[in-house]
């Protein structure tokens, strides 16, 4: 149970509401030596397990499913941060791309 709050889909935000019926739950299986993901239709009495994440429908769902199978994390992978040091390997790569025309 969950007090007033209401459901959030976990990719896009949306809230949940009463009259919903096409809400998905997933739910990673956690220590697997590949990535195993358990979908089940909205249920309040699994809605609350431990990891479990949100879905407001099919494309979300989808997102979230594989988001999860592509990096092993329903988070928003974080673009590279390009470093000095990278920038200058980079750089290097570029001038030597561009003497050798
Ligand atoms: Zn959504």
């Amino acid at each position: 149970m969950r007090g007033q709050a209401p459901w959030i889909c976990d990719n896009c935000g949306k809230k949940r509401e009463s009259d919903v019926n096409h809400w998905a739950i997933l739910i990673p299986e956690t220590g697997a030596a590949v990535c195993i993901l358990r979908i089940a239709k909205w249920d309040e009495g699994i809605a609350g397990c431990a990891g479990a994440r949100h879905a407001c429908g099919a494309e979300c769902r989808n997102v979230l499913t594989e988001r999860y199978f592509a990096t092993g994390s329903f988070a928003i992978p974080k673009p590279a941060v390009v470093t000095y040091e990278s920038r200058d390997v980079l750089d290097a790569a570029l001038e030597r791309a561009r003497a050798v025309r």
